[in-house]
C-alpha cells in the first residue's frame, strides 16, 4: 500500500493526534548542511573524537574552536527548509506534543518553532559555556573573530553542544514515559539511528505509538516501524502535514 494512503488511513483511528518527532541531521540536508555520518558526512576524513570530545578539546583546543567556528559560520548562513516548516505547521494546528531534535543548528526555532515544544538534546551551536564550569554561559550571534574563544575566569568558552562521553542532560526516561503516555504518533525524521540514548526511545515506546519512519535510507528502523516513507523529509513532511490537515477538518 502506498504509505500516503496508509497514513491518512491511520489517522482516521485519532481524530486529534497527539505527535512527536524525533529528529536527526536529515532534516537539515535539505538546507544544505552535512549529515553527520554517510558520502559526504562531516567526520568522513577525520576522527571525531579529536573533535567532539573533552579530551580532545583540551589536548588542542585551537583545531577543535577551527571547526566550530566553521560549522557556525555554515549554520549562521543557512535557513530553514519546507520540513522545518511543516513541523511549525504542525505546531499551529495544535497536534505537536514536542519535537526531540538532535541537531545543533538552530534551525527549528529560526523556522519559528516554539522553544517549549523542543527538546535540543544534543544543545546548540548557538550557545557556548565555560570549559572550566565557572558557570558562564554566552550566546552566539556571530562567527567568532577569535579562536579559542576566551572565557572571562580565563579558561575558554566551549560549544554547547554534547560530546562523546557526555550524558544528555534530559532524562531518557522522563521522555519515555511522556511518549507513552501523551504521544500516539511518533515521527522518525532523518536519522540514523546510531547515536544513543535517543536512538533507543523509539524502540522504548514501539508498544503505546506509531512509529512514522522518513528517510531516503529508513533500513535502521525497519523492523519497529508501522509506516515507511522512503523519501526526503523536506518534500515528504509538507505532504504529511496537508493530510494532517485535511484530516482535522473533516
Ligand atoms: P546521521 O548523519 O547519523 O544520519 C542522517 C540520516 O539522515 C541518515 O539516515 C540519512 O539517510 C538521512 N537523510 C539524508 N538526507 C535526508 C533528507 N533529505 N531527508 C531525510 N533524511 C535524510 O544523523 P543523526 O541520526 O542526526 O545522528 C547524528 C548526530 O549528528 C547527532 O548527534 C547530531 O547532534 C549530529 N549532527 C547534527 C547536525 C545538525 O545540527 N544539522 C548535522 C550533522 C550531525
Ligand atoms: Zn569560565
Amino acid at each position: 500500500m502506498d504509505p500516503y494512503e496508509s497514513f491518512t488511513a491511520l489517522l482516521a483511528s485519532y481524530p486529534s493526534p497527539r505527535i512527536a518527532c524525533i529528529v536527526g541531521a536529515g532534516l537539515s540536508a535539505g538546507s544544505g548542511l552535512s549529515t553527520f555520518r554517510g558520502e559526504n558526512g562531516m567526520y568522513k576524513d577525520i576522527d571525531p573524537m579529536l573533535l567532539a570530545s573533552r579530551w580532545g578539546f583540551s589536548n588542542d583546543p585551537l583545531t577543535v574552536w577551527t571547526w566550530y567556528r566553521d560549522r557556525i559560520a555554515k549554520v549562521l548562513s543557512t535557513t530553514p527548509n519546507p520540513g522545518h516548516l511543516a513541523l511549525v505547521e504542525l505546531e499551529r494546528l495544535g497536534v505537536l506534543h514536542k519535537i526531540i531534535t538532535q541537531n545543533v543548528d538552530g534551525l527549528h526555532l529560526q523556522a519559528g518553532q516554539s522553544a517549549e515544544k523542543l527538546v535540543e538534546i544534543h544543545g546548540s551551536l548557538s550557545r557556548t559555556h565555560c570549559f572550566e564550569e565557572c558557570g558562564r554561559e554566552f550566546t552566539i550571534e556571530s562567527v567568532p573573530e577569535e579562536v579559542p574563544v576566551m572565557c572571562e575566569c580565563g579558561s575558554y568558552q566551549r560549544p554547547s553542544v554534547v560530546f562523546f562521553g557526555e550524558a544528555i542532560t534530559f532524562s531518557f526516561y522522563t521522555l519515555v514515559d511522556e511518549i507513552e503516555r501523551d504521544v500516539d504518533i511518533l515521527l522518525l525524521i532523518g536519522t540514523s539511528g546510531t547515536v544513543v540514548p535517543v536512538s533507543q526511545i523509539p524502540y522504548a515506546v514501539r508498544g503505546s505509538t506509531k512509529i512514522i519512519n522518513i528517510n531516503p535510507d529508513p533500513k535502521t528502523f525497519a523492523g519497529i516501524t508501522d509506516i515507511s516513507f522512503e523519501g526526503k523529509a523536506e518534500e515528504v513532511l509538507p505532504r504529511l502535514v496537508e493530510i494532517i490537515s485535511a484530516s482535522l477538518e473533516s
